[in-house]
């Protein structure tokens, strides 16, 4: 469970349908077909090490987290346990 994002923001922009975060949070993100651009599926679909991983992990740096006060997340992946078992 994720309980720390309000919200998900891609820019579909920038987005360049490359997959990395459907790779590492699956039941969060995935790649829609009709336009090759990632969309959130589920906030609460993967836990949060796994968003923000995602989020750290996306090469256009599409992905923007918000918390329940509305502010931006910063990613910041040294303060984070890296998931060891994507297939949770
Ligand atoms: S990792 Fe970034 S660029 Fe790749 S599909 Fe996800 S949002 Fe788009």
């Amino acid at each position: 469970m994720s309980g720390k994002i309000a919200r998900i923001e891609i820019d579909e922009a920038k987005c360049i349908g490359s997959d990395a975060c459907v790779a590492v949070a699956p039941k969060t993100f995935k790649i829609n077909p009709e336009n090759n651009v990632a969309v959130v599926i589920d906030l609460n679909g993967d836990p949060f090490e796994y968003q923000m991983t995602a989020a750290a992990d996306c090469p256009p740096e599409a992905i923007k987290l918000f918390d329940f006060d509305g502010h931006e997340i910063e990613i910041n992946i040294d303060d984070i346990d890296f998931p060891k078992d994507a297939s949770k």
